[in-house]
């Protein structure tokens, strides 16, 4: 049986360029996937950004041509090493596509300007132009988002017949975020250089008269996964497809479900500096010096009865905020302290400053990304508090589990598939705040019984390693090769 050979192509990779998850996946996977043997390289964009001093590179191709649009561009490809790794990454250096403007053009790297499309339509091209030159091949293309979402397309358009090269490569398309879809007019094709004739696919495209990369991805690509199980199954439907749901449901056999990991030595409440006080299950008593440090930072009455919940989030219509601030009269009479630390939409930061102005003796809202105080937050906090209305996997839980404090959650997306109701966190179904209100009071009555410390430590035990999700991104990988064989 053929061993995977692994090239993963994505827009950002931690540490060369980071925006947000995506860098994390497509840079702690592979790493995972190298421990257990597997031969696995990436490739990005060389982006005006990215230090060559920091990360020193090797040219390894020079001036490689890529038609595109009406006009042939050359590229130059470089490879260096992931940091403390020995995985290969190459660098697509294109100045005029690359250059400047960080990752995305836009800010939110939701929309997907025209420009943003060419930029990556271009490193999709370049990527499979420069592949055969690379002396070394892959069998498996791992696209990731809208970003790559146009190689499978290529592979079975342009790239399919004529070649033997390309002929027996395999891709798995990833969606990340079902919300950034890469829309953009049908001037894409064009620029694409494929006929509307070739692409059978975009009859099902989402809207009339423009392209959906994602749709496109979706539909071409061998299989296609997204980031928990829960959330593979709900994409299906009109509630949680963002309007793929009926491209979706034609793939629903190749669609699977793999949860992300976190990196359990980056979040190890018995080595992390950013915390006041270190500490694992034996010495779990330590844990409440956190409490205490917290409580302090926060203005909170020092009282050890008395539990915080933390919130470390984007404050958005995604991350259910809008049923804490229902729960206002609740939150002034119950015996809870709670910490927000998020920014977000400027509506839910000013009605959560408002709210936390009112209740100071008890709630403290820090609006600002810092990453030290978040993890002050997880090691010092009882609960941690995320009732989403939807959540593709979600990472506050996993690391708020390995700090030993039970999340409450919404079972949604990769919140149901990682919290166990009563084992290792308390786990509500309906989206209102009645549901809500109901497990903050579960909440605070386990605080009060011994079974509280014994669900902590049981979260502290779970495993949340990417080695787990590597395994399973294993079989996948097999599996691809095995039906196409
Ligand atoms: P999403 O990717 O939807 O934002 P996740 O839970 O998957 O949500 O990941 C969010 C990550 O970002 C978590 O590690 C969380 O701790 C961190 N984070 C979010 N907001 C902040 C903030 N204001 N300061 C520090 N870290 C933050």
């Amino acid at each position: 049986m053929q061993q995977p050979r692994l090239l993963f192509l994505a827009a950002e990779l931690n540490p060369f360029a980071k925006v947000g998850g995506l860098a994390d996946v497509v840079g702690a996977l592979p790493k995972a996937l190298k421990k257990q043997g597997v031969d696995v390289r990436i490739m990005i964009p060389k982006y005006g950004m990215i230090d060559p001093k920091q990360y020193p590179m090797q040219r390894v191709l020079r001036r490689v041509p890529v038609k595109f649009y009406n006009r042939t561009y050359t590229v130059d490809v470089y490879t260096t090493r992931l940091p403390g790794t020995s995985i290969t990454v190459y660098l697509i250096d294109q100045k005029h596509f690359f250059d400047t403007g960080g990752v995305y053009y836009s800010k939110t790297a939701f929309v997907g300007t025209f420009k943003e499309v060419e930029r990556f339509l271009f490193f999709g091209r370049a990527a499979l132009e420069s592949l055969p030159r690379l002396g070394w091949k892959p069998n498996i293309l791992h696209c990731h988002d809208w970003h790559t979402a146009f190689i499978p397309v290529w592979l079975k358009t342009v790239y399919c017949c004529d070649n033997s090269f390309y002929a027996s490569l395999r891709t798995l398309y990833t969606i990340h975020n079902l919300a950034n879809q890469g829309i953009s007019n049908l001037k894409v094709l064009k620029v694409a250089q494929v006929s509307r004739k070739a692409l059978p696919s975009l009859e099902r495209d989402a809207r009339n008269n423009d392209i959906d990369l994602m749709v496109q991805g979706i539909l071409t690509s061998d299989a296609l996964n997204t980031v928990s199980p829960t959330y593979a199954r709900e994409i299906l439907t009109p509630e949680f497809g963002e309007h793929l749901d009926p491209v979706l449901r034609l793939r629903k056999r190749d669609l699977y479900g793999i949860v992300n990991g976190i990196d359990t030595e980056v979040f190890n409440p018995e080595t992390d500096s950013h915390i006041p006080q270190r500490y694992s299950t034996q010495s779990f008593d330590r844990k409440k010096i956190n409490k205490e440090a917290l409580q302090r930072l926060c203005g909170f009455e020092m009282d050890s009865r008395v539990p915080i919940f933390g919130i470390v989030s984007r404050l958005t219509n995604q991350k259910g905020l809008d049923l804490v601030l229902a729960l206002r009269r609740e939150l002034a009479q119950f015996p809870l302290q709670l910490v927000i630390l998020g920014t977000g939409d400027p509506k839910i930061e000013r009605s959560l400053a408002t709210l936390a102005k009112r209740l100071a003796h008890k709630m403290r809202v820090f609006l600002k990304f810092d990453a030290k105080l978040a993890q002050t937050i997880y090691a010092g906090s009882n609960f941690f508090l995320m009732p989403s209305r939807f959540e593709p996997c979600g990472l506050g839980q996993m690391i708020a589990m390995r700090y030993g404090t039970p999340p409450v959650v919404r079972a949604t997306g990769g919140l149901a598939d990682t919290v166990q109701h009563s084992k290792t966190g308390i786990v509500f179904h309906e989206y209102t705040p009645q549901a809500l209100l109901a497990a903050l009071r579960t909440a605070l009555r386990l605080y009060q019984q011994p079974r509280y410390i014994a669900m902590a430590k049981a979260g502290m035990r779970k495993d949340l390693s990417w080695e787990r999700s590597a395994q399973v991104y294993m079989r996948l990988y097999r599996k691809l090769l095995i039906s196409h064989s």
